[in-house]
């Protein structure tokens, strides 16, 4: 795990590295509370902090202040540290949203087992977390876990001049699987479908389940060509695969139908996440109504 020390004094911050580097953590160090601060606004932030109280730049209090003042983001753990120790300046320490306080000079000891206390409770939050952005069925994402992550994409993609594209894919006739052979085998459709929307995408691409056996995959980087490229291996893959029958000697062929588009944010275009995906599904609406097994690419011409 990785920790952030900021600390002003140079023989402190060396002698507090040394220790953590010891104990296993990966350590991140700042000079100031500007440059905590810094390290704090990165999206790969530590989420574990010892910050010392007095710091050019920004002080221990005002960066817990600033933490804790960005709803969204993942949970910074805050150690405070500091030479004061009257009882009012605990009670700010604490007040400014740092979860525990040690007074200097400090036992190592003690700041071992109270950093593995704020582990814990990072680790907790994350498995809570990972638990809430995963689809129970098929291991994808959740739609709201989706849209977080894709509005993050849209938003790199804007500030390095990138392309963004999305497929939309949808089972073909799904309620006739249900129909015949019960949910217990549509749900193992839904996880044939998701685990080839998977393996046949790209590594940094992230898949989602949109609505039931409707799945959303987000292509960063890629333009309409490559995205379609995208679509058409999952579909050709959906197609040629035999899903097994447990207990029976029978097999089950399903088919799909996507939608696709993709957007160039060059020069700050501030197209949003929804408007893309809505295209993406009015195009996967004509590939239903042109005969499913197809993947049609949202043409601004023809849709609107
Ligand atoms: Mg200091």
């Amino acid at each position: 795990m990785r920790i952030l020390i900021a600390e002003d004094e140079p023989v402190s911050r060396q002698l507090l590295q040394n220790s953590l580097l010891e104990w296993g953590y990966e350590v991140v160090a700042a000079r100031d509370g500007q440059e905590a601060l810094t390290i704090l606004e990165q999206a790969d932030r530590p989420s574990l902090a010892v910050l010392d109280w007095m710091m050019p730049g920004a002080d221990g209090p005002e960066i817990c202040r600033w933490l804790r003042s960005c709803e969204n983001d993942s949970y910074v753990y805050v150690i405070l540290l500091t030479a004061r120790n009257q009882e009012g300046d605990l009670v700010r320490g604490l007040e400014s949203g740092a979860d525990d306080y040690m007074v200097k000079p400090f036992n190592p000891e003690e700041l071992k087992y109270r950093l593995r206390i704020g582990q814990r409770i990072i680790e907790q939050e994350q498995k809570i977390l990972r638990l809430a952005s995963t689809d129970d069925l098929t291991g994808l994402l959740t739609r709201r876990a989706f849209m977080e992550r894709m509005e993050s994409e849209m938003h790199r993609m804007r500030r390095e001049n990138g392309m963004m594209g999305i497929i939309i894919g949808d089972i073909d006739f799904f309620k006739t699987v249900n129909d015949t052979y019960g949910h217990l085998v549509g749900d193992l459709v839904l996880q044939h479908f998701a685990q080839c929307l998977q393996e046949n995408c790209r590594t940094y691409d992230y898949v989602g389940r949109y609505g039931g056996e409707e799945f959303i995959i987000g292509v960063p980087g890629a333009g309409l060509l490559e995205t379609t490229e995208i679509a058409e291996r999952i579909r050709n893959m959906v197609q040629n695969t035999s899903i097994p029958l447990p207990g029976r000697d029978e097999v089950i062929k399903i088919t799909a139908s996507f939608g696709v588009d993709a957007v160039n944010l060059r020069n700050g275009n501030e197209y949003m996440a929804e408007e893309l995906i809505n295209h993406a599904d009015e195009a996967l609406y004509l590939a239903k109504a042109r005969g499913r097994n197809c993947s049609i690419i949202y043409s601004r011409a023809d849709m609107q």
